[in-house]
């Protein structure tokens, strides 16, 4: 391929300018994959950092050429590529840890120093993705299995963040476990704790609406969160007065980090996924978290080991991601599709978003 222009979408100011630009387009060296995205999931931290800003924009600068849920068609390889061809159908893992900076070392790759300016850039935004072997290929490339589709693929990193998030938390035979927030990270958090011997796999939510995908995606109970008072005391109701062993907080808002708190049991554990956008302080009781023993766990990204299980799952069909794609947009409608989840009544109806790449018609599949 010669060197020449592209069309990428790119984050050009904060808040929400979002723009398709003409930029460079890669070339093929020796030892390079190019990867034309196909589909390219629309991630709630895309809507944050057009919003917001974010500190990947902070590194990185402005325009931001951004897309990490990517799945794509290899288009073009450098000579000196065997492991890939034309044709084959990967999934670009666009941030994958350094394992060489201060955190990576002490065993927290997920805080890699290195992350941001370390990923594949320009992202899947843009219409061809350039992937070179000093990136590492294994980590960077991972092929769909046939049959499997650009849709499930590009789930990729959305499901590993959720592997990794579970596998923190751990689980254990008959516990009773919640998962606050059933949107598209809640839902795929109730898929896979729906795979465990719980006593309890309960999903909490303020829609009515997501709370019917919770329960297709393998929640045993659903409850509508209608203030915090009710959630507390339903809880309360459901568990025999004890609370829950295991909270996952999966909204991002203050509110719900202080009600997941609010539901443990003696001993339990809470998980928090969702990333809020200010800082706004959380309340915790310092008595409840000595004497009852809590466990407050972040967790953020994921690890090498939490894509390859994520890849496994998704390459054997395990997860049933069908249904959960409620809305498509083209590339040439990014900017659309990152106003569309700031409207709180759109919002309401939408579960998941698929940006189809440049030229890719709007077909599911
Ligand atoms: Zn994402
Ligand atoms: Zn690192």
């Amino acid at each position: 391929m010669q060197s020449g222009t592209m069309r990428a979408g790119a984050i050009c100011g904060i808040p929400n300018d979002v723009r398709i630009l003409s930029v460079a387009a890669p070339d093929v060296g020796p030892d390079d994959v190019i990867v034309t995205p196909k589909r390219v999931g629309l991630c709630m931290t895309n809507v944050k950092m057009a919003r917001y800003g974010y500190y990947a924009i902070d590194q990185r600068g402005l325009p931001f050429i951004e897309g990490h849920e990517v799945a794509g068609e290899v288009v073009a390889v450098g000579r000196n590529v065997s492991e890939y061809r034309t044709g084959d159908r990967v999934v670009v893992y666009v941030y994958v840890p350094c394992h060489n900076c201060h955190f990576c070392r002490k065993g927290h790759p997920t805080m890699c120093e290195n992350f941001i300016l370390g990923g594949i850039y320009p992202g899947g935004w843009a219409e061809r993705v350039k992937v070179s072997r000093e990136d590492d290929f294994s980590r960077r490339l991972h092929k769909i299995a046939d049959g499997i589709s650009y849709d499930d693929a590009a789930m990729l990193e959305p499901l590993s963040c959720v592997v990794h998030s579970i596998d923190r938390a751990g689980p254990r035979l008959g516990e009773k476990v919640i998962v606050i927030g059933a949107g598209f990270m809640g839902l795929l958090h109730s898929a896979l704790l729906a795979r465990y011997p719980l006593d309890l796999n309960l999903s909490v939510d303020l829609s009515e609406f997501r709370l019917k995908y919770a329960r297709r995606a393998g929640a045993s109970h659903v409850l509508r969160n209608e203030g915090e008072d009710q959630v507390i005391e339903q809880v309360m109701e459901i568990t025999a007065g004890y609370g829950a062993d295991l909270v996952f907080e999966v909204t991002g808002s203050v509110q719900a980090y202080n009600l997941a708190v609010k539901l443990l049991g003696k001993g339990g554990r809470a998980l928090f996924f969702g990333g809020t956008p200010s800082a706004d302080p959380m309340h915790v009781n310092p008595r409840a978290l000595h004497y009852d023993m809590l466990q407050l766990i972040g967790v953020q990204s994921a690890e090498d080991q939490h894509v390859a299980r994520a890849m496994n799952l998704i390459n054997t069909g395990s997860v049933g991601f069908q249904g959960l794609i409620t809305h498509r947009f083209t590339m040439e409608q990014l900017h659309e599709a990152i106003l569309f989840p700031q409207d709180a009544d759109k919002r309401e109806q939408m579960v998941k978003a698929m940006v189809h790449g440049f030229d890719s018609e709007i077909v599911a599949g």
